[in-house]
């Protein structure tokens, strides 16, 4: 049962901002998972208190909460670092986070082929994917700063990001202006560069995401994961995840469309005489009525037996009906059907089966 907002803050429901902000940089301070290495209930507990956060602390999400609670607030998406970036910033770096100078950036969508089979296609299934994406940089919360070090300002350009070359040539003064190289245009600079991200803001970690691959998915058909993609820079949102499916060949079916295809062989008394045959279907074996004087290539049709497509219609079910001619015969056999022939007023002139062809058959 998941907590009320203001419990887990520990704040009284007609707390003011700042009591909130307050609480949430105490609370991260105390929670944050990098502090609580050897806590496991730390990120769970962490995550809770960001998305408490993420709805007292702003006005709109506030009100609606207190009106609906849960209902009126849908959860918020997987857990990053981004929204309390500068309350983050503060309780740790205890200044106020650093200007941006390039803004927030989108991190970058990411791509995943994933393999299913014909039975996960037509049920619908829950499958893990791991994936190997850039992470906002849990040590410095992507500002790329160490602990206690913090931003100051470029002393190359004195935190305009632009530095002025001036240079006298034969022509006079000649005088260029540069993004600062030192800071590339940030205007400020790291004091102590982040250890865990060399400045970088991001890491490179292994997440597994699970996709539901939803009843009737189909080969290319691409699948989005919202914001399970690279984090952002500078605050920035995430990036998304799509999953493009390829289906697997099935030792039995073929697929075409929401339809299904598969052979059926049965033996030439069973053609004649008809039978009742056991059939592989997607719900598992099932026995069908094979008529009689069913002919080769004949298709037998089980209807809605096919595949659903993604609005759950489901195709059909069709058997090809192969008819298999015995390769040997005991003496008996040959003369029933030698008697056969005569009722059906047939004279055939009986061969031996070439020697060649039986060595075929016994290595087949
Ligand atoms: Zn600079
Ligand atoms: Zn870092």
């Amino acid at each position: 049962m998941p907590r009320d907002y203001y419990e887990v803050l520990n704040v009284p429901r007609d707390a003011s901002l700042e009591e909130i902000k307050a609480a949430y940089r105490r609370l991260a301070r105390e929670y944050h998972p990098d502090v609580r290495k050897d806590d496991p209930q730390a990120e769970e507990r962490f995550k809770e208190i960001n998305e408490a956060y993420q709805v007292l602390s702003d006005p709109q999400k506030r009100a609606e909460y207190d009106r609906l609670g849960r209902r009126g607030t849908p959860a918020p998406g997987p857990f990053d670092f981004r929204s309390p970036f500068e309350e983050l910033f503060e309780a740790f770096f205890g200044g106020a986070a650093p200007r941006q100078e390039r803004g927030p950036q989108r991190g970058a969508d990411l791509r995943y082929d994933l393999e299913v089979t014909l039975e996960e296609a037509a049920r619908g299934a829950e499958r893990s994917v791991e994936v190997t994406r850039l992470e906002t940089c849990p040590s410095c919360f992507g500002t790329g700063a160490e602990r206690g070090g913090g931003l100051r300002e470029c002393p190359s350009c004195a935190g305009s990001g632009q530095v002025r070359y001036s240079r006298r040539t034969a022509f006079g003064h000649f005088t260029q202006i540069t993004t600062c190289p030192r800071c590339g245009g940030e205007g400020t600079i790291l004091v102590n560069p982040c250890a865990r991200c060399g400045g970088a803001g991001r890491v490179e970690a292994q997440r597994t995401v699970t996709v539901r691959v939803p009843p009737g998915a189909e080969d290319g058909t691409t699948l989005r994961v919202p914001e399970e993609g690279e984090a952002g820079v500078h605050g920035g949102p995430r990036g998304d995840l799509y999953v493009v499916l390829h289906l697997s060949r099935h030792p039995v079916f073929h697929r075409k469309g929401r339809d299904l295809y598969a052979d059926l062989t049965v033996s030439m008394v069973q053609a004649a005489l008809g039978d009742e045959v056991e059939v592989p279907t997607l719900d598992g074996p099932e026995r069908v009525t094979l008529p009689a004087g069913v002919q080769p290539g004949e298709v037998l049709t089980l209807k809605g037996r096919g595949m659903p497509d993604l609005q759950g219609r489901r195709g059909d079910l069709h058997f090809r009906v192969r008819v298999e001619i015995p390769r040997q015969l005991t003496g008996e056999q040959r003369r029933l059907l030698l008697e056969l022939a005569r009722t059906m007023g047939l004279d055939v002139k009986p061969q031996r089966r070439k020697f060649s062809d039986r060595v075929k058959d016994l290595l087949s």
